[in-house]
């Protein structure tokens, strides 16, 4: 991998094209292939992904500031960010125990007819969709936008047509992130945006360049968010291997479930008629700081995803940009801050799985 790195960035620099060249085009092309997806457009991180989709649907008239978005309540603030920065009411739904991500009833729940869009999260890399949901909202005009910032390479069974689908083909328009740690990771800050529609592809991709399709004449007031051609061509490398990466992060995941056996914590689950792709190993016990103290006293470090509820985020605290949500949503989502504990999954051999789940059986709260 170092080599081939080293082989790409040398056919880069020597190329004298740093932007807007060759690399870009067909790593943009290769992922589309690889996933199934419509049109893709590099772009500079997920964050921006996700405002670039927000931004073009304001543009094509799709969302007007105001307009309520439903997305879960226990994901990471940068698929929230987006909503608010365009004036858009952030509705949250409360997570499924089962698959972190929305719990898809409760998203019916909070429709209103003011809901224009559902953001779903495919959180630590398990798909996030409810097929007979998601055309019912589509049918009435919601938009339905994939955050797939965990998940790239995850699949899932659409009922109807007996097929998998990857997410980020799932929806109207999908974000990916390939900051360093995510499942394909550049070498810095990089994302791309997905989707069917040929029309927002145009505008995403026109919006990331100042807002410019045709040189020197603007369409829309825009940003400077691309992907630059030295990232696209590390990026090429490291789709490449994209079906080891889930095979092998399965195989750790399978490894933790057949080795870990404390009734005091609880495992995730490994769910049927989908393909998960691990970004997190997400175990959950009421005694979470606990575990996570005997495991730094033996030399394991773990992480939390996430200790604070986006609700409980100072950023969030005034009326005027305090999301919508109910008690039920409030309380599951800070119960799951109290208690989820993200294993190492990333880099784990087998034997310090063996180690680690040792330590976990031998944990007493
Ligand atoms: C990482 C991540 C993002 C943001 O991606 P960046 O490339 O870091 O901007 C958005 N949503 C989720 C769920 C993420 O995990």
């Amino acid at each position: 991998m170092r080599s081939e790195l080293i082989e790409a960035a040398t056919r880069v620099i020597d190329s004298g094209c740093y932007i807007n060249g060759p690399e870009v085009a067909a790593f943009e092309g290769e992922l589309a292939e690889t996933l199934g997806l419509g049109r893709v457009v590099g772009v500079s991180n997920g964050l921006d992904a996700i405002r670039l989709i927000i931004r073009a649907y304001i543009e094509t008239g799709r969302l007007v500031p105001g307009d309520e978005v439903i997305l879960p309540s226990n994901t990471y603030i940068a698929t929230l960010l987006p909503v608010s920065e365009f004036g858009l009411k952030p509705v949250l739904a409360k997570p499924d125990r089962a698959t972190f991500g929305l719990d898809w009833r409760d998203v019916l729940r909070n429709v209103t007819p003011k809901t224009k869009a559902v953001i779903t999260v495919h959180l630590y890399g398990t798909p996030s969709w409810d097929e007979e949901v998601a055309s019912r909202l589509r049918s009435k005009g919601v938009l339905i936008i994939e955050d797939n910032a965990q998940a790239i390479g995850a699949q899932i069974l659409n009922p109807r047509t007996g097929k998998y689908v990857f997410t980020g083909a799932l929806g109207d328009a999908a974000a990916f992130s390939f900051y360093p740690t995510k499942n394909v990771g550049a070498l810095g800050d990089a994302g791309a945006v997905a989707t069917a529609d040929e029309s927002v592809a145009a505008v995403v991709k026109a919006l990331a360049n100042y807002g410019s399709s045709r040189r020197y004449h603007n369409d829309f007031i825009g940003y400077n968010c691309r992907l630059d051609e030295l990232q696209a061509a590390f990026l090429r490398i490291k789709l490449a291997s994209l079906a080891e990466v889930v095979e092998r992060r399965n195989e750790r995941a399978r490894l933790y479930a057949s080795l870990i056996d404390n009734p005091a914590v609880t495992l995730p689950s490994e769910l049927p008629q989908m393909v998960q792709v691990w970004h997190q190993y997400v175990v959950r016990t009421p005694h979470r700081d606990k575990l996570q103290r005997w495991l730094a006293d033996n030399d394991v470090a773990t992480d939390v995803h996430y200790p604070l509820a986006l609700f409980d985020q100072k950023c969030y605290a005034s009326p005027g940009v305090a999301p919508r949500f109910d008690e039920e949503c409030r309380d599951i989502t800070r119960q799951l801050s109290a208690e989820v504990l993200s294993l190492p999954i990333a880099t784990a051999s087998p034997s310090d799985i063996e180690h680690i789940s040792t330590l976990i059986n031998a944990f007493q709260p």
